[in-house]
């Protein structure tokens, strides 16, 4: 009788056998349902065997196995393996983490076809449709040529309504797709550097990592695009990630616009859950030739994968913080190893990982050194020091002059700080009081608009009080300087000027945020005021000052990973700057305007910025020289949390090669109510820690967890 063994979504590192009369090996990587304990789970079929590893009797029969989702290949069985053995995470959630949501709901999928709409006659189309019904002319264009539901979608507003309203009509008609290779529309010729990163990696035979760096507005996007191109024309998909931000959309009208006809699939969160099985599947059945997703696809079935870029790949979206705490960078470089293909990470600013890697020759490094529009100047930095400067509500003066320069010439500005709300504190000079979360180990932030004092760690909101709660003061003050504060100062300073502020308070609302964009593209907007909402990927072309206040901050962090996130913050909002016929101007208050840091940042030289912190790196003993884990446990009370750290470090097994350091509470101690703290342990040998780890985790899962929640995460980006 043939068993099914089967990864469930529970949290136990081990698989499940059931009986079915009907198995064979083709069920394998299909959707499985089941009985488990009271419930109706789906699985997924990961053996077949003859014997099962429990005694027979006690094995139930399975449902039925679903055959609407393309079994999961072999590869990606393994690659879900990988993550399982890397992350030391179960079996069963890692491939519940990996599947798009759909699939796991019982009832069958209905698998929605990939189709093509185009009109019976474009030309009768436009004629028919009003002269001044911009996006039914444009629509109808379109429509000339087989167009994918996306395409047609990214034209905006109402045009999806429209299309299926003609395709009611019979004006226009549907067509399954037919995959093949297909031809990349033109795009600028490209320059010296480009073209030779494109020989460079479309000539990769089998497994190759490149580390594309190069500053905003180098042509790397240009390199993905060709490279991509060539892997089409071969008949083969490409894998593109992306890091979570609002500028997919743009991104994803690019890649259109350059594979007219091309079926692309978006992975992302803003996709829905059945969009997101159907792109899933198309990509499965080798039907799509592009897939574009953040972290989460790159689990996605690619049968016939012969590239994958990550894009922007230092970003921190690519690490999911929590249940399979994955890098998708990193398991993307295994995937890519795994299938034989070449890799491309690309960034203005790569993460010190991937720097040391192309370093040591394990990746291949390409540089593209000039902006690549002919004549566009990277911008120019300016370092304003504050030190015993009498600030202007806490502009330099120097700051002032030069936004009233850009309003006088029309220009737009933007005047970067980090931190939204009004002021960072709440504070009584006469006894001290500040105000804090009773929930966590942080400060509240004054939001004076809404009147009240907020946590921005758990979410928790007190009324601003009016008089203060330690000795009765009646004139407490806000210190520091929030978004909001700012936009009080700048809108006194400059009572003519259009002042938008954007930050996730001001963009609360769906669809806020695209409105904003929209209304600083359609000049509307005179200065603009942002945290790193806007740091990434935006083009304004009329923005051609960018001023950056209290950046200080990440200079002297207790976290050894903080001033390479501000070097990449910094780098990323100063390309924000400038275009070709107005050059860029970045201005930076600081109180260490001779800090290594912003002096790199002045000669645009990353490289000198990763030599000096990888030297620091080396001698202090910190990644990439050494590889760490940390154990995380909280409790209702700090104690409880480090109580049993302590008895997990006496379950640790002996290892010359590990480091096991004793256990201490977290940075941020309280979060929620709750008390942390944390273990770390290290090691220079990666496959020694992983052996630790794997015994350790034997022995954890053994214990009585109590009033502890714990996890472990490999390759922490916070500690
Ligand atoms: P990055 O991804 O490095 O920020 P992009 O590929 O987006 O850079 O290029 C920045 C701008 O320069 C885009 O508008 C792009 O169309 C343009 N561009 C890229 N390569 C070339 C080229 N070889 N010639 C002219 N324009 C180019
Ligand atoms: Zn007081
Ligand atoms: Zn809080």
């Amino acid at each position: 009788m043939p068993y099914l063994r089967v990864a469930l979504d529970v949290p136990l590192p081990r698989l499940f056998d059931y009986w079915l009369d009907s198995a064979t090996p083709a069920d394998i990587g299909r959707r499985v349902v089941v009985p488990f304990g009271s419930r109706r789970l789906v699985g997924v079929v990961l053996a077949i065997l003859a014997e099962p590893e429990y005694e027979a009797s006690a094995i139930k029969p399975a449902e039925a196995v679903l055959d609407d989702m393309p079994a999961l290949p072999a590869p990606v069985l393994g690659l879900f393996q990988f993550c399982a053995d890397y992350y030391q995470h179960p079996l069963g959630q890692v491939v519940h983490t990996a599947l798009p949501t759909r699939f796991r709901d019982p009832n069958p999928y209905r698998v929605a076809e990939a189709l093509r709409y185009h009109a019976l006659d474009s030309v009768a189309l436009q004629a028919q449709v009003p002269k001044r019904a911009a996006l039914q002319q444009r629509l109808a264009q379109l429509l000339a040529t087989p167009r994918s539901e996306a395409e047609l979608r990214a034209a905006g507003g109402t045009a999806w309504k429209t299309v299926q309203a003609w395709l009611q009509d019979g004006r226009v008609r549907a067509e399954q797709l037919q995959p093949g290779a297909s031809v990349a529309a033109p795009g600028p010729a490209l320059n010296i550097e480009q073209a030779e990163a494109v020989q460079a990696i479309s000539a990769a035979q089998g497994f190759a990592a490149f580390l594309l760096h190069g500053i905003t507005g180098s042509g790397k996007t240009e390199v993905y695009l060709n490279a991509i191109a060539a892997v089409l024309a071969r008949g083969e998909q490409a894998l593109v990630l992306v890091p979570e931000i609002n500028l997919t959309p743009q991104l994803e009208a690019r890649f259109l616009r350059r594979f007219p006809g091309v079926d692309i699939v978006s992975l992302n969160s803003a996709v829905a859950d059945g969009e997101r099985a159907a792109g899933w599947v198309r990509a499965a059945r080798g039907e799509a030739s592009i897939v574009l997703g953040t972290r989460l696809a790159v689990f996605t079935p690619v049968p016939r994968l012969g590239l994958v870029v990550v894009d922007e790949e230092h970003d921190a979206s690519f690490k999911q913080q929590d249940g399979l705490r994955y890098s998708a960078r990193d398991v993307a470089v295994y995937r890519a190893r795994q299938a034989g293909v070449p890799i491309v990470l690309g960034s203005a600013t790569p993460a010190l990982e991937s720097w040391q890697n192309a370093e040591a020759g394990r990746y291949r490094h390409l540089r593209l050194s000039q902006r690549a529009v002919v004549g566009a100047q990277p911008p120019q930095w300016r370092l304003l020091s504050t030190k015993r400067q009498p600030l202007q509500d806490g502009l330099h003066a120097r700051t002032l002059a030069a936004l009233g320069e850009r309003l006088a010439r029309g220009e737009q500005a933007l005047v970067f700080l980090n931190r939204r709300g009004y002021a960072p504190v709440m504070h009584c000079g006469e006894c001290g009081w500040m105000a804090a979360c009773t929930r966590c180990s942080a400060r509240l932030t004054v939001h004076l608009r809404e009147r009240t004092l907020r946590c921005h760690h758990c979410g928790d909101e007190a009324p601003l009080p009016r008089v203060c709660p330690g000795c009765g003061n009646q004139d407490m003050k806000p210190l520091g300087q929030g978004t909001q504060r700012l936009e009080d100062t700048l809108a006194e300073r400059f009572p003519g000027a259009r002042i938008l502020r954007i930050d996730r308070d001001s963009t609360r609302r769906k669809g806020s945020f695209e409105a904003a964009l929209q209304a600083v593209h359609a000049g509307e907007v005179d200065i603009l005021i942002g945290t790193q909402m806007l740091a990434k990927g935006h083009d304004f072309p009329n923005l051609t000052l960018v001023a950056v206040v209290g950046a200080d901050s990440g200079l002297y962090s207790a976290d050894f990973r903080a001033s390479e996130r501000l070097y990449a913050q910094l780098a990323q909002v100063a390309g924000r700057a400038g275009r070709a016929d107005k050059p860029g101007e970045v201005i930076l208050q600081t109180d260490f305007p001779e800090h290594p840091l912003y002096q790199a940042l002045l000669d645009d030289d990353y490289a000198a910025f990763a030599a000096t912190e990888l030297a620091e790196r080396k001698l202090a003993g910190f990644p990439p020289f050494l590889h760490q884990a940390v154990l995380r446990a909280e409790a209702d009370r700090l104690d409880d949390a480090l109580a049993w750290l302590r008895q997990a470090a006496l379950l640790a097994p002996l290892s010359e090669a590990v480091t096991v350091w004793d256990p201490v509470a977290a940075g941020m101690m309280r979060l929620a109510n709750r008390e942390r703290a944390q273990l770390l342990v290290q090691s220079t040998a990666r496959s020694r820690l992983l052996a630790f780890l794997a015994e350790w985790m034997v022995a954890l899962r053994a214990q009585k967890a109590g009033k502890v929640r714990w996890s472990l995460d490999v390759d922490p980006l916070e500690l």
